[in-house]
């Protein structure tokens, strides 16, 4: 355990980061001071009961949220600005597909918003899908598709930016365990496919068996964690 890390190559460090949220007596500290920081290719499991502060770490990392104390970077990539589409992919619990486009058209549609001409677009999302096995689902909406299905479109369109990050917030939440499990080595083969690293949230221990460490939360704080790997560097500093 350390309690500062160096800025080198790291996709995201977070120094000491915190986010409270509200002020005066009613204010809720959902992050303490946490410190850690996740390597190229590192892939970890963020459990925790419900409360513990999983998402908001997450949103954090993503730069969705900004930390109220601490900081947070990302030295591999650059600034808060250039996460996103391409470097670091963001995947949600419930149903995040927009329900007016097909599949190809939700997977293509980041890489648009990323200036990417419409045929290399769609292109690039055919090779996603393919690449889950879900090329023959191209042309269906949203509103077809089973949860899981669903779910493994998101990760499809999460790949398709070719991310150097994935951080997943309780991707199998909503799913049956078979479903949940399908989903979950989408992630890991995708991952090992591309060197991407992985940061998934789950309060499901059979979710976490499957990443290379875990990092536990209590009460906005990373603590240690009997079942991960040694060398781990998650810690609270307050
Ligand atoms: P988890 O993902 O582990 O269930 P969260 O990060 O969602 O935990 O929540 C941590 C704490 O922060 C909880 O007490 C939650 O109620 C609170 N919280 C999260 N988001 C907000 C918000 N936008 N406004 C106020 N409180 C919030
Ligand atoms: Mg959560």
């Amino acid at each position: 355990m350390t309690a500062t890390v160096a800025a080198t190559k790291a996709l995201v460090v977070c120094d000491g980061a915190g986010r409270t949220f509200g002020s005066g007596p009613t204010a809720i500290v959902a992050i303490h001071g946490v410190t850690c920081r996740i390597e190229p290719g590192q892939r970890v499991a963020l459990t925790g009961p419900s409360g513990s502060g999983k998402s908001t770490l997450l949103h954090l990392m993503a730069g969705l949220d900004h930390p109220t104390v601490g900081s947070i970077t990302w030295p591999a990539i650059g600034s808060r600005m250039q996460l996103r589409p391409g470097p670091v992919a963001v995947i949600f619990q419930g149903p995040s597909l927009l329900p007016a486009l097909d599949v190809v058209e939700n997977v293509a549609l980041p890489l648009v918003l990323a200036g990417a001409d419409d045929d290399d677009a769609r292109r690039r999302a055919h090779i996603a899908l393919e690449r889950l096995d879900l090329d023959s689902l191209g042309s269906s909406l949203p509103d077809e598709l089973s949860g899981g299905q669903a779910q493994r479109v998101a990760v499809a369109r999460a790949l398709a930016g070719s991310p150097r990050l994935i951080l997943a917030d309780e991707p199998t939440g909503q799913l049956d365990r078979a479903t949940g499990r399908q989903v979950i080595d989408t992630m890991l083969d995708a991952s090992t496919h591309s060197g991407a690293a992985l940061l998934v949230t789950t309060h499901d221990d059979t979710v976490a068996e499957n990443l290379d460490e875990r990092w536990r939360m209590v009460d906005g704080c990373i603590v240690p964690d009997m079942t991960a790997v040694p060398g781990g560097e998650a810690t609270c500093s307050a």
